[in-house]
């Protein structure tokens, strides 16, 4: 009988793991992967779709798209997981595992911030940034706060890049003059491992009069007032928030007892959870890395190398070296990206890219490639 992996979550850890599965092993290897969604939106395309530059379904990939040998794609909400017995519970079954991993990313805590859910608007889900690309266009004058509710949260330097593409779209509105731009962010600077990268950002935001509230994260909003709290007590009125709502595991792994300090602690070279045969990749896992794709999908390579490895009798691969490039937003259709490398070295470091063509194009090949790759299309 072939080993039974059982990957909870088709995101970019989910996804990538799957892939190389199939691609090593082929229908030598069972793989059902579970997801309660239909398709699969990078995060970037939020502020795509929030800055009305694309339609969400344009950006979305189908899972029923997926064919790939040894991998069963199924549609189903996970209710329950037991690590002990490697076991999931869905709305429309149970699922038996040899290897389980975890990849269900981060889910956001609305509550965690009062008023955020009446008073502001969020742009980390597609269903927020769909909404917003209603009401940005309405916005032409007054105060407008980007606002971080709380700290780890996914891709760190995403509301930077929501700042200067709000600026680009007032701006191409002629309104930028009676609006204000402010951004609270909970770091000292906005990229904190990379000083030159946070050193551009700043430069621009003082470039286009965007002020940065750093060291600051929002703890509450008074819809009533229209008021942003931060954790000093200080107050923001508004006219406009775009919020960054504090973020932690799903529920369903918070109830399965696999979390500390809300995500699920991991073995940071190989992945590995406390318990045998279960490993946790991505957003949901505290292991070592910001949350971000390209992170979980680093880390959905190693546990497929381990398997592969292990099934094919070859030696397993070295330890998860957190290192991968994000592109950043700067604006006026320019991009930069920046070198993380987290856990290969002494100290962790991120070297920045200056914006370029080059790397507007790259970027453009880091989303096609993966969607050619994991989606046939
Ligand atoms: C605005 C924005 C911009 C970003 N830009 C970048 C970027 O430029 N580069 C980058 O690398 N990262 C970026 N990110 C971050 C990136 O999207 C995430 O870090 C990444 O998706 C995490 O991958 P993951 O596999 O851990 O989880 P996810 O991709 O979040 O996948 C988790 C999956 O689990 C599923 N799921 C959850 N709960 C259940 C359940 N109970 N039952 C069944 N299925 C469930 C979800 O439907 C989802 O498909 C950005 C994020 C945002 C919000």
């Amino acid at each position: 009988m072939s080993e039974r992996v059982v990957v909870l979550g088709a995101g970019f850890g989910g996804l990538e793991l799957c892939t190389m599965l199939s691609e090593a092993l082929g229908e030598e290897i069972d793989v059902t992967l579970i997801d309660k969604n239909d398709g699969f939106v990078f995060g970037f395309s939020k502020l795509d779709v929030m800055f009305g530059r694309t339609a969400p379904d344009a950006v979305r990939m189908a899972y029923s798209d997926i064919a790939k040998p040894g991998v069963r794609v199924v549609r189903e909400t996970i209710t329950a997981i037991d690590p002990e017995a490697r076991r999931v519970t869905t709305d429309a079954a149970v699922h038996d595992a040899d290897v389980l991993v975890i990849a269900l990313g981060a889910d956001y805590d609305m509550d965690a911030t009062p008023g955020l859910a009446e008073g502001g608007n969020e742009f980390y889900s597609v269903a927020g940034a769909e909404r917003l690309a209603g009401i940005i266009p309405t916005f032409s004058q007054g105060h407008a706060v980007i606002g971080v509710c709380g700290a780890p949260f996914k891709c760190p330097p995403a509301p930077s890049e929501c700042a200067l593409l709000l600026h680009d779209e007032l701006t191409a509105r002629g309104v930028r003059d009676a609006c204000q731009i402010s951004f609270v962010i909970p770091f000292g600077t906005p990229v904190p491992p990379s000083p030159e990268t946070s050193a551009a950002l700043v430069k621009e935001f003082a470039e286009r009069d965007i002020t940065l509230i750093a060291g600051r994260r929002v703890s509450a909003l008074d819809p009533g007032r229209s008021v942003a709290i931060l954790d000093d007590g200080a107050e923001l009125p508004f006219d406009l928030f775009l919020g960054v709502p504090k973020h932690r595991a799903p529920d369903v792994v918070i109830d399965s007892g696999m979390t500390e300090d809300g995500y699920v602690p991991v073995d940071f070279a190989t992945l590995q959870t406390r318990f045998p045969g279960v490993y946790a990749v991505g957003d949901v896992a505290t292991a070592g890395v910001p949350k971000a794709g390209v992170f979980a999908e680093g880390a959905a390579r190693v546990v497929a190398q381990t398997l592969i490895a292990r099934l094919r009798g070859g030696e397993p691969p070295g330890p998860h070296l957190g290192r991968g490039t994000c592109y950043i937003e700067f604006g006026r259709g320019r991009v930069g990206s920046v070198d993380i490398d987290f856990l290969s070295g002494p100290t962790r470091t991120g070297t920045f890219n200056a914006p370029s063509a080059a790397l507007v194009a790259e970027k453009e090949r880091f989303g096609s490639s993966r969607r050619a790759r994991w989606f046939g299309s």
